[in-house]
């Protein structure tokens, strides 16, 4: 079915002051050399925007802010978050290499993740790594006794998981039992005296991803609360912070819904009085960056196929997975401006498999071949977490914006640079 809609107007999402760097960028690349490999698709992170949205963020004194590494681990993001005052949040040793190699000290990383044997915790303490949330019996006992072995006593967070009543699945598991963290019942069998090597002040429990409802984020912290209170009493813990991960949420659907700052700031002081414990942390990953984020690709082909009107673009899930494992698609825009009204065009990408598809979305109906549509609330869960090698076409490049200007942070990459 084709619906038609009104006159495209530029979205929100789409600032004035990405799309005329855009267009010179793009003007440059077709009188130069590299036009060929970038024009595939790349990404663009507007680090203006971004560190004027993190400064947002740190203005209050309720919650200590921590970047989850893995929404997206450039370079440039990463400075851009230390600067402003950021932590971080690391689950690999490759993610702890990145951050030291920004000149981020130790003492802002923390260590999360349901993988991290003893080998690993031990090396993350020799590279100065002093705070982990730990997420079962053994990785409690094998960072004491590196710590022991190291002389060291790190800060520990234990990760809880809890049950709901009202059941809902998400990324995260919600309420469906995942590798995240152990329940109460199984953390109720020890005692933080018995890790003498460790600091153990704190717990971190993250079940929930993407909300949009500042009533519903609060409802549910607030169920934390109580049993996270008597979990510590039971360990003879003395619970000073409050670990409550990442989960808010971006209008990636655009149904007009969205998280208020000031409101999630005003909540979580109230939980914090409520749980009576001196630090509350939050690990932000896309309420972060995902806004200054873009991903632009082009227009190959164009068809109608069973009353359907289907795109074919360069690049699809090979740089930009998460539609594929969501169903939720990033919003799009044509680049050039077109007075045109709009149609629903199904995306598809350029992989052999049905998955490639990056939604079924409105753009103004004159689009066609080499048109290049530009995809926003990228800056988050984009390069990393797709499937860049299947079907060997080149890897997105990354570009940044920053006082007006872009620069490539890395360039397109053809197959041969991984192949052998
Ligand atoms: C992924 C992750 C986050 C960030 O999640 P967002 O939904 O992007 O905010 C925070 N904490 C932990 C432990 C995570 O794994």
């Amino acid at each position: 079915m084709t619906a038609m809609l009104n006159t495209a107007t530029r979205p929100n999402w789409l600032r004035p002051s990405v799309i005329q760097p855009l267009n010179e960028h793009r003007n440059a690349l077709k009188n130069g050399a590299e036009v060929d490999q970038d024009e595939v698709g790349f990404f663009l992170y507007d680090l203006d925007y971004l560190a004027q949205h993190l400064s947002t963020l740190m203005q209050q004194d309720v919650i200590k802010l921590w970047f989850a590494v893995k929404a997206n681990p450039l370079s440039r993001v990463i400075t851009t978050l230390a600067q402003q005052g950021f932590n971080f949040d690391v689950a690999s040793q490759g993610e702890l290499t990145q951050v030291l190699a920004q000149n981020v000290q130790a003492e802002r990383i923390l260590n999360t993740g349901p993988a991290k044997s003893k080998q690993q915790m031990k090396a993350f303490l020799t590279q100065g790594v002093r705070t982990f949330v730990v997420e079962s019996l053994n990785q409690l006992q094998w960072l004491n006794e590196a710590a022991t072995e190291l002389s060291c006593r790190p800060q520990v967070l234990l990760r809880v998981q809890l049950q709901w009543d009202e059941g809902e699945k998400n990324p995260l598991g919600g309420n469906e039992v995942t590798a995240f963290g152990l329940s109460c019942q199984e953390w109720q069998t020890i005692k933080v005296s018995d890790f003498l090597a460790l600091n153990i002040n704190g717990l971190h429990i993250f079940q929930w991803g993407n909300m949009l409802s500042n009533e519903r984020m609060f409802e549910l912290w607030s169920q934390m609360v109580t049993p996270l209170l008597s979990l510590a009493e039971q360990l003879e813990m003395t619970l000073e912070v409050l670990d409550l991960g990442g989960g808010l949420g971006v209008d990636y659907l655009q149904t007009g819904q969205s998280l208020h700052w000031d409101n999630i700031v005003a909540d979580l002081a109230k939980i914090k009085a409520r749980a009576g414990v001196s630090e509350l942390w939050l690990e932000l990953g896309r309420f972060a960056v995902a806004e200054m984020g873009y991903y632009v690709t082009s227009v190959v082909d164009r068809k109608e196929n069973f009353d359907q009107q289907q795109l074919v673009l360069s690049g699809g899930i090979n740089h930009l997975i998460r539609p594929a494992i969501t169903e939720q698609p990033f919003p799009v825009a044509m680049l050039r401006e077109s007075q045109a009204s709009e149609s629903y065009f199904d995306l598809h990408g350029p992989l052999c498999t049905s998955l490639d598809k990056l939604g079924t979305l409105a753009i103004a109906n004159d689009v066609g071949i080499d048109d290049q549509l530009i995809f926003g609330l990228a800056g988050a869960y984009g390069f990393t977490e797709s499937m860049p090698f299947f079907l060997c076409h080149p890897i997105a490049a990354e570009y940044v914006l920053q006082q007006g200007k872009i620069e490539q942070v890395r360039a397109a990459q053809p197959a041969t640079w991984y192949l052998r």
